[in-house]
């Protein structure tokens, strides 16, 4: 028999930087492609699926700020970021006849409908795989609050965050051979152990909502499915 996932609804987050693959910037097609079959896996399985997609492959306001731009307007570029990223994703979700929609967080009218928060979730409902773009829509944010908002407006059970390495550790693991995964902590033990879960709006959203939030690796095959299954893979952030 097929098992039973874990969750009805999860808010995915996925870097910019996880479309690169080893490139140096952009999307890599082989990249997308893997990934995109890996969120299908869990679709498959019956799950509602939101994604908020990072641009970090292409502009980071932060760093365009730091270049001598206004941050601001920096910012605005990095949004307009995740709308690339996100129509991508879109595209190769739709390709392989899963039914995808992007909504974005400032109107492009011609190009991606607008967030209207009663849509996306009828179209999760209809269970298409919905993609949030432009982040919050508000310079100074990023997109892990985005996805700490918007998974607390779906009613996501789980915010995922897919990240290279398949957790938290107690130390850094490329540096320290004895460091240990974490496969549960609490937002507390997390906040005074400084681990760096999200940034600190994003987890400070999750933590008052008490929307726990899933660490695990988005390069390390089956683990996206094992995550929902609800098997421990990656760490478990809690209240
Ligand atoms: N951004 C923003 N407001 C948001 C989300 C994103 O201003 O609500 C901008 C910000 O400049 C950020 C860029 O978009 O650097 C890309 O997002 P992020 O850095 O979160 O992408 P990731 O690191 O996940 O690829």
């Amino acid at each position: 028999p097929q098992q039973q996932p874990a969750y009805r609804r999860i808010l995915l987050k996925l870097s910019g930087e996880a479309l690169m693959g080893d490139d140096a910037f952009g999307i890599n097609r082989e990249t997308i492609e893997r990934m995109v079959d890996e969120i299908i896996s869990v679709v498959n399985m019956g799950v509602e699926l939101a994604i908020v997609i990072g641009g970090g492959n292409i502009f980071r306001g932060m760093a365009g700020g730091a270049a001598g731009m206004d941050r601001a307007t920096a910012d605005y570029m990095g949004m307009l970021a995740t709308v690339m990223n996100s129509l991508a994703l879109a595209d190769a979700i739709g390709r392989k006849n899963v039914p995808a929609r992007v909504m974005s967080a400032i109107s492009i009218d011609q190009v991606v409908e607008p967030y209207v928060r009663p849509k996306a979730l009828q179209y999760l409902e209809e269970g298409k795989v919905v993609v949030f773009a432009a982040g919050t829509g508000n310079p100074f944010f990023t997109t892990d609050t985005a996805a700490a908002l918007r998974g607390a407006e779906i009613g996501a059970q789980l915010v995922l965050k897919a990240t290279k390495v398949d957790g938290v550790y107690s130390a850094d693991p490329m540096k320290d051979p004895n460091a240990t995964r974490y496969s549960r902590i609490s937002f507390d033990e997390a906040m005074v152990q400084n681990l760096g879960i999200m940034d600190a709006t994003a987890f400070a959203l999750c933590r008052d909502q008490k929307l726990p939030i899933k660490v695990f690796s988005i390069v390390k095959p089956g683990a996206l499915q094992r995550v929902i299954l609800g098997e421990d893979e990656g760490t478990l952030v809690h209240a």
